[in-house]
């Protein structure tokens, strides 16, 4: 039982830090597509986090980021 504390705090920091990692979205509609983007696909840019529309979408920028515009709001 006391194994159990250290690794649900390990695992709360984790959490933490995804979270904290990037920071809020700097765009709200897909750069790739123009299409509204959604939070839970994410990539984590120079500029900070971006979302996208779609898994297709967030590929296709990861491929090539400098061949799509990240308007941000
Ligand atoms: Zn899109």
């Amino acid at each position: 039982m006391k194994a159990l504390i250290p690794s649900l705090l390990l695992a709360l920091v984790s959490i933490t830090a995804v979270f904290a990692k990037g920071g809020p979205p700097i765009n709200e509609a897909c750069p790739v597509d123009g299409k509204k983007g959604r939070l839970i696909y994410r990539t984590f840019g120079d500029e900070g986090t971006i979302i996208f529309c779609s898994v297709e979408c967030m590929e296709a920028y990861k491929k090539n980021p400098s061949a799509y515009k990240v308007v941000a709001k």
